[in-house]
């Protein structure tokens, strides 16, 4: 790949379908060959930035490779304790020679009991990759408990893994560190919008007498409820309230007829998936945003999250503040925040920063 005058930049994958048709894969000279031997070292990198944050301090659930942010475009692992999840979302990691390094890095370097491939059937098809199940690749472990710590003098959180289920690669480990953070304000009875498993939820309910989760998945919510079983000795809720709905329908209502609460988490789906989605999305987050403030209590913790990767910082606390306004409350903000260091976001790279996490303090 050159630059334009010729100077010698880098050596790229190229996709014949995507609408990215080069990614960056290295700033030396390289031909295909040598692609598995690169792939296989950025792993090992990519294992030992993580060890080098400490990060198995935290939770034995983490990203053990991001994408772009680990210089490995199209491949995501996640940890999920003893079992692995990867997905492989570009024609070159798909290769079969790329994905045995992949492997066998993960093998040797991890060691874990089961290596499972989740996949993202649009994402596949887009890239025109042929169709796959998924499902077990290596060893024989695809349920597992994972852990997760808020600090030191606490016992952790546990949560159940099933790699044959769930959203994503299964959890969402990138407000893994939103959850402390929650927790560390979060008092009084709390209502978790768009809950899944109750990642949320049970943080709130170490602190908070009453919770609430809400979600359209009734899958979901069962796993909560697994969840909250798993914890329930170390939670200060006596139970959380699990409801299927549609939070836009739910929120509206509540709104309306007055139900209060002292702390709102609200963590809905990336409404903007293209950019020409854009206008439409900030309309929805609006939306949610004004209907949850109205609900706070004066003195309110409010922890409002958007994972839209064309939704910038800034706008976001646009919207936030705008929808304050049309509530007619005054909000403070406490933290202002992004996805957990495991996905790491590069300077340059911004499509690497899409997580956003506000916390406030609602007059
Ligand atoms: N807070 C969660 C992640 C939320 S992901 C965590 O930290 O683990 C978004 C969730 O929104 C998914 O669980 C999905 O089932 C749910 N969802 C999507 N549309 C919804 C709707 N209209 N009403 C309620 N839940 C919805």
């Amino acid at each position: 790949m050159l630059e334009e005058g010729g100077r010698f930049l880098g050596c790229a994958l190229s996709s014949s379908s995507s609408q990215i048709a080069l990614r960056m894969v290295s700033d030396r000279e390289c031909d295909q060959s040598e692609l598995p031997s690169i792939v296989a070292t950025r792993v090992k990198k990519a294992i030992e930035y993580r060890d080098t944050l400490r990060i198995s301090e935290q939770s034995n659930a983490y990203r053990v490779v991001f994408s772009e942010a680990d210089q490995l475009p199209g491949l995501i692992v996640d940890r999920y304790n003893d079992v692995l999840a990867f997905q492989v979302l570009t024609q070159a990691i798909d290769r079969k020679e790329v994905r045995e390094a992949v492997l066998e890095t993960l093998d040797t370097e991890i060691g874990p009991a089961g290596i499972v491939e989740r996949v993202d059937a649009r994402i596949r098809e887009l890239e025109e990759l042929p169709a796959t199940e998924g499902g077990l690749i290596r060893g024989e472990k695809m349920r597992t408990i994972i852990e997760m710590s808020t600090n030191q003098d606490e016992s952790p959180l546990r949560f159940e893994y099933d790699a044959a289920a769930g959203q994503k690669t299964g959890a969402f480990l990138d407000q893994r560190e939103n959850y402390a953070a929650a927790q560390r304000y979060a008092r009084g009875t709390a209502l978790d919008v768009f809950c899944y498993q109750g990642g949320f939820a049970l943080h709130l309910a170490r602190m908070c007498n009453q919770v609430i989760g809400v979600d359209a998945s009734r899958a979901a919510l069962e796993a909560g409820e697994r969840n909250f079983e798993l914890n329930s000795s170390l939670l200060a809720a006596p139970e959380i309230e699990w409801l299927e709905a549609n939070a836009f329908d739910l929120l509206r209502d509540w709104s309306d007829t007055g139900r209060r609460f002292q702390t709102i988490v609200l963590d809905p789906p990336a409404f903007a998936k293209t950019k020409k989605a854009l206008s439409t999305a900030l309309r929805g987050y609006k939306e949610l945003n004004l209907r949850a403030l109205k609900m706070l209590e004066p003195g309110g913790i409010f922890v409002t999250c958007s994972c839209s990767h064309h939704v910038s910082q800034q706008e976001f606390l646009e919207t936030l503040a705008d929808a304050a306004r049309d509530a007619r409350r005054r909000i403070r903000l406490l933290e202002v925040r992004g996805q957990s260091q495991d996905h790491p976001v590069v300077a340059g790279i911004p499509e690497t920063a899409y997580l956003k996490c506000v916390i406030a303090f609602v007059e």
